[in-house]
């Protein structure tokens, strides 16, 4: 484990199937360092079948976005709970902000009065055909988020959970048909959020490569350039 000499609050964006999960668990692994992820937070909900849940359950079926207000609620009490509002503190957003609305009302409403802005987007570009390749390819153990992919990162038995044993299964919104759609998502309101961040001085970096592997190392790389890092 590396430490960080300086807070870093990180962003990662990137259309479904690009590696935020991957990416993150690896930072996690690396360095101090806490993640979130939206998307793990929703499928938490409907595995315990709360009302957001349910609510959620229907609008990732169809491949949209869960509606901003929701979302904001979630990760705001989310960020207060473990909280990391304070300029001291390092983390690590995996899906959320996601639209334009989500990303003002975050910084006008938690970040900058807590200064605690976003210093680190990164914006992770895989080409399509390997993100539909990998997406195919995809299962997960649905209770604990882990994510297993056919060809690159089997699970020790066929069909079941490393850890647990448990099946696998497909996430029910990586049909071709939904998934589909949700590019078509990402295309239209997340992506937009480069832009965004690109006015942010020398906050948004991105960075492009095929697998996991060859993003991680230049990501490590970078985390290291810009937060320090000591052994
Ligand atoms: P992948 O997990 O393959 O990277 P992804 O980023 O599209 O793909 P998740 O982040 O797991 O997938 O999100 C799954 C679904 O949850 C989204 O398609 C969307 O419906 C909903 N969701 C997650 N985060 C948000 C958000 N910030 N705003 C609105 N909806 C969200
Ligand atoms: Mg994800």
């Amino acid at each position: 484990m590396s430490k960080l000499l300086r807070p870093a609050r990180v962003l990662l964006l990137g259309p479904p199937g690009s590696g935020k999960g991957t990416q993150t668990a690896r930072l996690q692994n690396k360095f101090d360092l806490c993640g979130i992820s939206s998307g793990d937070i929703l499928r938490q909900h409907i595995n315990n079948g709360t009302e957001i849940g349910q609510m959620a359950s229907s609008i990732i079926k169809t491949g949209k976005l869960v509606p901003d207000d929701v979302m904001i609620k979630i990760i705001s009490a989310e960020l207060a709970l473990r909280n990391w509002l304070s300029p001291t503190k390092s983390w690590l957003l995996d899906g959320f902000p996601r639209t334009r609305v989500q990303a003002e009302k975050l910084d006008e409403a938690e970040l900058r009065p807590a200064d605690a802005r976003l210093n680190f987007v990164v914006e992770l570009k895989v080409p399509t055909a390997v993100i539909l390749d990998r997406i195919a390819n995809r299962l997960v153990h649905a209770q604990s988020g882990r994510v297993y992919n056919l060809t690159y990162n089997p699970p020790k038995v066929s069909g079941v959970d490393d850890f647990t044993g448990e099946p696998l299964t497909r996430r029910p919104d990586d049909d071709p048909d939904i998934f589909a759609k949700r590019i078509e998502e990402y295309e239209r309101l997340t992506e937009p959020l480069v832009d965004y961040y690109k006015k942010a001085d020398n906050v948004l970096w991105s960075v492009a490569g095929d697998t996991s592997d060859v993003i991680y190392a230049q990501l490590e790389k970078e985390v290291v350039k810009r937060f320090g890092d000591r052994v």
